[in-house]
């Protein structure tokens, strides 16, 4: 029975920090588990030891039954028997060689008619046709990127390791490139870690995401649900959550708590709270925030702030909009909403946040949690 990849390690640099994975997991279908987090957490790392290009200090990594990496019991893999795709950040193409030497490189060993009807079918696949003969230096960025995962690919690797694959690409590519690149893996059907430190291409790439922070797994889930509902202030800030702020539960009751922040009331559900917990951090995607000009009658979220805009500042293709209503929170809208609406600093708004959208963390949980 196929069981996929289990890790846990550590790998120490000589003056430098500690990357430790406690249990990284990635099923045989678990589709593309995302890597997310700022630069220098050590995905990179995480992926190099994987791949067999790094080796950690102590620790097991293991991938259908068979070892990989397991210093206790002097068991170490090669990079080359791992059966493992790695498309490096940079893609690392062999600057000298074709678009079809550079895909073949990963077939080496292998008989020749092989290794051409490989090449012939991967770049059908990829949209490649036609730029066999050219180099990397001619080629555009995408392109580059499709001849680095068909060379990744080449050899039908059990696991594909994927570091950063779209951040060397202008926007309007990159938006493009997001789409085939999720087909492509889906098409594959291989377990795939990605990394990336942008929330698009989490969101539209990963079926479950692994949030690295400082050397550290801080939590492991559902994209949407880890990014909606962080389990500590570390991944909350990493996640990018807008608004996050100190707060005091003084109510609960029927499944919603209240609480203060500031002299402002929120309502929220009370699940997010271990029983008795009083010190929170309230935690508000931009994205949750709504705002009218007046109040409708009726409405089913259960906060209604009345707010004044302090700032508009247009971000990427939305809006970002800081607003007063006794503390600081931060709404993203579209540039035609804010110009509908009228909004420039001094204004008065209405604030809607429905109760779900409010998340509270704990403040006396442990960051590891
Ligand atoms: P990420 O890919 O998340 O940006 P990396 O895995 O590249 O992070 O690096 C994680 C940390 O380990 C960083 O602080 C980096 O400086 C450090 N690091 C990486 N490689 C080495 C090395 N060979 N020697 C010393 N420190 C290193
Ligand atoms: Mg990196």
């Amino acid at each position: 029975m196929s069981t996929g990849l289990t890790a846990s390690f550590v790998r120490r640099f000589p003056n430098g920090p500690e990357i430790r994975v406690d249990s990284l997991r990635a099923a045989a279908d678990s589709g593309v588990t995302v890597l997310f987090g700022p630069s220098g957490a050590g995905k990179t790392t995480i992926l190099r030891c994987l791949a067999g290009l790094d080796w950690p200090g102590e620790g097991s990594i293991k991938f259908d039954g068979q070892t990989w990496f397991d210093p206790a019991r002097k068991k170490f893999l090669p990079a080359q028997s791992r059966q493992v795709g790695f498309v490096p950040q940079d893609y690392a193409l062999f600057p000298h060689l074709t678009v079809a030497a550079n895909i073949a490189y990963g077939l080496r060993g292998r008989p020749m008619a092989e290794r051409r009807a490989r090449v012939v079918e991967l770049t059908g696949w990829l949209g490649l046709g036609g730029l066999e003969h050219r180099r990397p230096g001619e080629l555009s960025g995408g392109q580059q990127q499709r001849v680095a995962l068909a060379r990744a690919v080449a050899r039908n690797p059990r696991l594909l390791l994927l570091d950063e694959p779209l951040s060397a690409l202008d926007a309007p590519t990159r938006q493009r490139l997001r789409d085939e690149l999720r087909r492509w893996l889906a098409e594959l059907a291989v377990p795939a870690l990605l990394v990336t430190h942008d929330r698009a291409d989490a969101l539209a790439l990963g079926d479950r995401v692994v949030v690295v922070n400082a050397g550290r797994i801080e939590q492991t889930g559902v994209v949407e649900e880890v990014f909606n509902r962080p389990a500590n202030l570390a991944v909350a800030h990493v996640v990018g959550a807008e608004t996050v702020l100190p707060a005091r539960v003084v109510g609960v009751a029927d499944g919603l708590a209240t609480v203060l922040v500031n002299e402002t009331r929120l309502t929220a559900l009370a699940g997010d709270l271990s029983d008795g917990a009083e010190a929170v951090h309230v935690c508000i995607r931009a994205e949750d925030v709504i705002l009218v000009r007046e109040a409708p009658s009726q409405t089913s979220a259960r906060n209604r702030l009345p707010a004044r805009v302090v700032s508009v500042q247009r971000e990427g293709p939305l809006m970002r909009v800081e607003l007063d209503c006794g503390f600081s929170l931060k709404a993203l809208l579209t540039p035609q909403a804010a110009a509908e609406m009228n909004l420039r600093p001094g204004a008065m708004v209405m604030a809607l946040i429905k109760a779900p959208q409010v998340h509270l963390i704990c403040r006396s949980k442990p960051s590891s949690a």
